[in-house]
């Protein structure tokens, strides 16, 4: 049997969430869903599965969750229709695939992959990237099937509002009024990091972005770099929260980069770009991470974040809040 290490952390988006926000039959579901998706991912592990499909497969159940803001459940454009991004890498050889703005593709993280494993590209963006899915036969959805009603009533009490795009996690600290969703919902991009037994880790993170963007706007997530990032050599790291900051503090690849050239640990580099480089510019959110060693960090500047992982003895734990650790089996 081998005993070389294995590790796995997904993420749910980070925001403003704080006990008392959602419902305890919300809760509970939240955790369950998270636990179904890392459970997904952990299993190919066990089986001696790689690192890159097992991020994959968490990030599709995710993706398939309505609870989250990816795929099923993604948030609405000011124009009312979901525009989707999303990115995977694999830490072996840094091959990598994104796809931003796509609009019929079931399951953006696919639509990633099949960028890195079937094009001769990195990234592919709207509506060509919408062809190139179609034509590799990629499971297609008219655009409304990522509708769910809590992301309609966002969108819409958000153009009342005046139809600014949501940005600042930091504004939404407040419960609203009666017929406002939960602030704690207005986050939920998608992310994986996992370890696999040959020693390989890889990345995945998918989003519908943030409610309300105009003008084709793209945010972290699909920039290899800032929102997602592997290499053999550091970390594969995902990340989530208020995308203009990630990309201007590359929050990834920093983090990678501070692991191999400052010879920093993995939990010291995510705190440092998190807390200080992240923080310092006003940019709020969070990043999960694994290293080749095994080792597993969930870091985040909010008050909490959808997060769940795997301990050194296999067992799962979820969370939402920042004190919070549910342990399961
Ligand atoms: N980082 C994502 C974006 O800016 C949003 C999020 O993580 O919730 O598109």
């Amino acid at each position: 049997m081998n005993h070389a290490p294995i590790a796995m952390a997904i993420h749910g988006g980070a925001g403003v969430l704080t006990p008392g926000l959602l419902s305890a039959q919300d809760e509970s579901d939240i955790h369950e869903a998270l636990r179904l998706a890392l459970d997904a991912g952990q299993r190919i592990l066990e089986a001696g599965g790689s690192s890159l499909d097992a991020v994959e497969a968490s990030v599709v159940m995710l993706e398939e969750s309505p609870w989250f803001n990816a795929g099923k459940g993604a948030v609405f454009t000011d124009e009312g229709r979901h525009e989707l991004d999303a990115a995977i890498m694999r830490g072996s050889d840094r091959a990598a695939g994104a796809v931003a703005g796509v609009h019929h593709v079931r399951n953006p993280i696919r639509g990633a992959r099949a960028v890195m494993e079937h094009s001769e590209h990195v990234m592919l963006i709207g509506e060509g990237a919408d062809r190139f899915l179609e034509e590799r036969q990629l499971p297609q959805v008219a655009n409304d099937w990522y509708d769910t009603e809590l992301r309609r009533r966002q969108w819409q009490d958000n153009r009342l509002k005046g139809g600014t795009p949501n940005l600042e996690p930091s504004q939404a600290d407040h419960r609203g009024g009666q017929d406002e969703p939960p602030e704690g919902h207005k986050f939920g991009t998608v992310g994986a990091v996992a370890l696999d037994r040959h020693g390989h880790v890889a990345a995945a993170t998918s989003t519908g972005g943030i409610t309300n963007k105009r003008y084709s706007r793209v945010g972290d997530t699909p920039l290899i770099g800032a929102g997602t990032w592997a290499d053999d050599r550091s970390a594969a790291i995902s990340a989530t929260g208020h995308g203009e900051y990630f990309i201007r503090a590359a929050v990834a690849h920093d983090i990678a980069a501070r692991m191999r050239h400052a010879r920093k640990d993995l939990e010291t580099a995510c705190r440092d770009v998190v807390f200080q480089e992240l923080k310092a510019l006003g940019g709020q959110g969070g990043v999960i991470a694994v290293s080749p060693d095994g080792s597993t960090q969930l870091v985040f500047n909010t008050p909490g974040m959808y997060r769940a992982w795997r301990d050194g003895e296999g067992r799962p734990h979820t969370a939402i809040y920042a004190q919070d650790d549910r342990v399961h089996g």
